[in-house]
């Protein structure tokens, strides 16, 4: 069967989902998206997605023609015409179609795009070995800039990051913000664990507010683990016991090197293994 896109309400084949080359989501990456699973058919954490999307349109100054009642039935509807119940689901809002100028008044009917697919995970032997990362030069998007709070279609700064990644054989990279201080990687957010408490970077660090990190917050502390949201540096990375990634796809990884340094003894730490048990005993089993 061939996939189904969503696209202002309609489904549409995917050979047949197209929206117009005019689009400032294409020319400009004016637009903004989320990206959202499914677990046995239900979604996760769907209404703080839903209401980030719309967070960051309104950074945008971007006005969703539909109400938030209505994009989060769009996801269902989508996933349920597509018979998925694992799934990776992107929402993307462009600003619509308008002239080769950068004035989004001259653009018309922003465009609500849902895609859902399989979810395209991290390999298995990762989430038991750990992942090795390096410090990208790219800096984290200063907050003045594109707030990195704003989850905008403009990827580009996490991008020219991920090459920095891939280059030094990597597949994540950490980004520092523009004083110098760890910020998140380009796709997720970064823990630490030192002397049995957690640190993660503070949101005025200049981070996304990751919801699996704001999900693995409330399930550290439920296991009694104290969590420091806080200025960090990569210091702080280097003489951990342990450090961890979480976002949507990855859910939580555990890192074992970074920039060199072997972090820990180099194998995931019990607090990374416990905390990645509990978030997939909650998002699978809703507990
Ligand atoms: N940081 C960045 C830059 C991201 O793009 C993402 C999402 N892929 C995250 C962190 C993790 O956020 P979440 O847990 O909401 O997926």
């Amino acid at each position: 069967m061939d996939p189904k896109v969503y696209i202002n309400g309609k489904l549409f084949e995917k050979s047949e989902a197209r929206i117009s080359v005019f689009d400032h989501g294409l020319l400009y990456g004016d637009g903004v998206f989320e990206g959202i699973r499914s677990y046995s058919g239900r979604v996760f954490r769907l209404t703080q997605h839903v209401d980030r999307l719309y967070e960051s349109a309104r950074a945008i100054h971007l006005e969703i023609p539909i109400p938030r009642a209505a994009m989060a039935d769009a996801v269902v509807q989508t996933l349920a015409a597509n018979k998925l119940t694992d799934a990776y689901i992107r929402v993307v809002v462009t600003r619509g179609a308008g002239s080769l100028g950068l004035d989004p008044r001259k653009t018309t009917d922003p465009q609500i795009i849902i895609i859902t697919d399989k979810i395209a995970l991290y390999p298995p032997e990762l989430y038991e070995h750990g992942l090795k990362i390096v410090t990208a030069a790219t800096t984290r998007n200063h907050p003045n800039a594109v707030n990195p709070r704003i989850k905008s279609l403009n990827y580009l700064n996490n991008i020219l990051a991920k090459i920095e990644a891939t280059q030094a054989g990597c597949l994540e990279a950490l980004m520092l913000n523009h004083k110098g201080e760890l910020a998140e990687c380009t796709g997720d957010n970064v823990f630490v664990v030192q002397h049995g408490t957690i640190h993660t970077p503070s949101i005025d660090s200049g981070i996304l507010e990751g919801i699996t990190r704001a999900s693995v917050i409330d399930l550290a502390r439920e296991a009694g683990y104290p969590v420091i949201e806080r200025t960090m540096d990569r210091l702080d990375v280097f003489k951990a016991d342990e450090c961890f990634l979480t976002g949507t796809a990855a859910e939580l990884i555990p890192v074992i090197e970074c920039d060199g340094r072997i972090i820990g003894d180099g194998k995931p730490g019990p607090i990374t293994r416990e905390l990645l048990k509990r978030f997939q005993a909650l998002v699978r089993e809703g507990h």
